[in-house]
């Protein structure tokens, strides 16, 4: 039979230690959901599900996927998927990578909680909304409040823009620690890439590919983030996932131009080949809740609930 549905589902970070910028999934849950993904599914790998080649399996079909390359996937989510004989892919952010920094949405949180500071001095970039004007607050709270809207902002401007704004954040907080050592380097993605986990790209800077203009800036971040894999690894990916689940007409034509098979949206839906455009395959995000919502994010109900229901 040719595959007709599958459900893929999208995990990032799985680490026993709470974070309150961004919650991992801790390993228990990890562990509990995959034990129940392997009584319901049968898991197959992402180009398994792609070939388009006969399947055989009495069970419906899964694929589980990670974006933007952490290392805790190392300590954490590989020895439980090797537990249940599970493939897995892992899509990168390359700069990511090469610099050992997170994503940028994540190094903004960091600075904003860390820094003991009220005040950035002089932020003066041009056509900021006005109320990104006042960067002095009276409190941990307000200044809090600003880095959540600003980030929110920086999802809306070009990569060049946004790299300045950051590096301007970074050296004014510069009473706090810069968070390295989070992200895989290329050694241990050579690893894994042994360990039936297959590796795509998630671009180089983690923008919102829809909001960039530019399509040269498009194109350079699919590009460019190929490139570097197929230096480092010895092939240019197949899969293109694309970051915050960004992504528009321009976006699905330009992964197919720089040479990707098949791009990645988040759109919590179960994946059906007959209606899905193969630049936008639908997966299903889960988060560190209880194990009874997650079990419902996992079969794609809880969505298709919410969408009938409305949120
Ligand atoms: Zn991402």
């Amino acid at each position: 039979m040719k595959l007709s549905i599958a459900n893929i589902l999208l995990f990032h970070r799985v680490y026993p230690k709470r974070d309150p910028l961004w919650d991992p999934m801790d390993p228990k849950l990890f562990d509990k959901v995959l034990n129940y993904v392997s009584k319901k599914y049968t898991v197959l790998s992402l180009s398994e599900i792609t070939a388009g080649s006969e399947i055989r399996s009495k069970k419906p079909i899964a694929a589980i996927t990670f974006d933007d390359g952490y290392r805790d996937f190392i300590e954490y989510s590989l020895p439980i998927l090797t537990k249940y004989k599970f493939p897995s892919s892992m899509y990168v952010v390359t700069n990511c990578i090469d610099e050992n920094i997170p994503t940028w949405t994540y190094v903004v949180d960091h600075y904003f909680f860390h820094t003991r500071k009220l005040e950035i001095e002089d932020f003066p970039f041009e056509g900021l909304p006005e109320k990104y004007l006042i960067t002095k607050w009276n409190s941990k709270i307000k200044r809090l409040d600003f880095g959540r809207s600003l980030k929110q902002f920086m999802k809306t401007i070009s990569n060049d823009k946004r790299k300045l704004m950051l590096k301007h954040i970074i050296e004014n907080f510069n009473d706090v620690n810069s968070p390295e050592g989070m992200m895989m380097n290329w050694n241990e993605i050579k690893n894994i890439l042994s360990e039936s986990v297959e590796v795509g790209s998630h671009t180089v800077n983690h923008p919102p590919l829809a909001t960039l203009e530019n399509e040269n800036e498009i194109k350079s971040e699919l590009y460019e983030s190929g490139e570097r894999i197929k230096l480092m690894t010895g092939k240019f990916p197949d899969v293109i996932s694309y970051p915050v689940g960004s992504y528009d007409h321009r976006v699905m034509r330009i992964a197919k131009e720089t040479g990707y098979r098949f791009g990645l949206a988040v759109n919590h839906k179960i994946y059906k080949p007959e209606r899905d455009n193969l630049f936008e395959i639908p997966r299903l995000e889960l988060y560190n809740e209880g194990f009874l919502k997650t079990k419902l994010r996992t079969t794609g109900f809880y969505s298709s609930v919410k969408n009938i229901f409305g949120r």
